[in-house]
């Protein structure tokens, strides 16, 4: 069995982006992500404290402004315009009266660099991908790493969600992946009979121990995409332990999709300061 090993991956592609900035501060640019919060949300601030200690060991200056849900509008727009910021990322949830979905349109989709404003995710949909959405891409990222050819595979994707499932099933349509891709999602009768004919199974449910042996074939390959906390301790959606002798490799929770998606995010930062230089 072949592990998946993201945190590997992860640190190579940090080591490339350090090289990145240092080119760009000799153009006197410093790549800049600014974070925006309206409300306190334990899990949405954890994931800010990583992402600011990823961003600070690359060379990118990272901000997190907490703002009153009243100022948003105002803020974005002050972001939008200033040119020492390449990227803009929404802490979700947003606030009870705010509109996500509105926000998310106000920001300039150059510095959209989470791709999850309606036009980089309509670009996805046209098959002209812009920024893609950080844990979606680090799914193919992971695959493309270790030479997992996708073409012609059946590829059978658990989960429906706007920021992982679905535009993951748009990039695998890609001519460049061309996969045949199912996708699974609460109303499924039979899920087993989905991931049990996939070559390649994608679990994004946020159910700790949804997929198991029974669920797989002989030989997959299996990306675990999946962050629940049983007693404490991180898990994925794939019961590892049960699967792990069946499998041909597999993505490890934690040390998988995780830390690529977050460098993504970063390598999508320093890719919209380095857009400045061709404009
Ligand atoms: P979500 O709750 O928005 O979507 C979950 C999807 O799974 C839904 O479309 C639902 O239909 C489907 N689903 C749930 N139970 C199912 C079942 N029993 N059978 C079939 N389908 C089922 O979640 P999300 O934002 O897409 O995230 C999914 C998981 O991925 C979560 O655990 C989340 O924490 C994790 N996640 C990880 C990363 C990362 O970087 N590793 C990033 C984002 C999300």
């Amino acid at each position: 069995m072949l592990l998946l090993d993201g945190k590997k991956l992860a640190k190579k592609m940090e080591e490339d982006l350090k090289n990145e900035v240092k080119e760009l501060a000799e153009k006197n640019i410093k790549p800049k992500l600014v974070t925006v919060s309206t409300v306190h949300d334990d899990s949405s601030y954890s994931y800010i404290k990583s992402q600011k200690k990823v961003a600070q060991r690359i060379g990118i200056d990272f901000e997190l402004l907490e703002i009153k849900p009243d100022q948003t509008f105002d803020v974005i727009s002050e972001l939008n315009q200033n040119e020492n910021v390449h990227g803009i990322m929404l802490a979700h949830p947003v606030a009870d009266d705010l509109d996500e979905l509105k926000i998310l349109k106000s920001i300039v989709p150059e510095k959209d660099v989470e791709g999850r404003s309606p036009e980089n995710l309509g670009l996805l949909m046209l098959g002209k991908p812009s920024f893609l959405p950080c844990t979606a891409e680090a799914v193919v990222k992971i695959l493309d790493e270790y030479g997992i050819d996708t073409k012609g595979k059946n590829i059978t994707i658990v989960g429906r969600s706007t920021t992982v499932g679905k535009p993951l099933s748009m990039i695998l349509l890609l001519r460049n992946y061309n996969a045949t891709i199912t996708v699974c999602h609460t109303g499924t009768r039979d899920l087993v009979e989905h991931t049990k004919m996939a070559d390649i199974v994608i679990v994004a449910a946020g159910k700790a121990g949804l997929i198991n042996a029974n669920h797989l074939k002989e030989g997959s390959i299996v990306v675990d995409v999946g962050i629940n906390f049983v007693n404490g301790k991180l898990v994925g959606d794939v019961d590892f332990e049960s699967v792990k002798e069946m499998v041909n490799a597999i993505t490890p929770v934690p040390g998988g999709v995780g830390p690529v998606t977050t460098t993504l995010l970063m390598k999508h930062v320093v890719d919209s300061a380095k857009g400045i230089l061709s404009k």
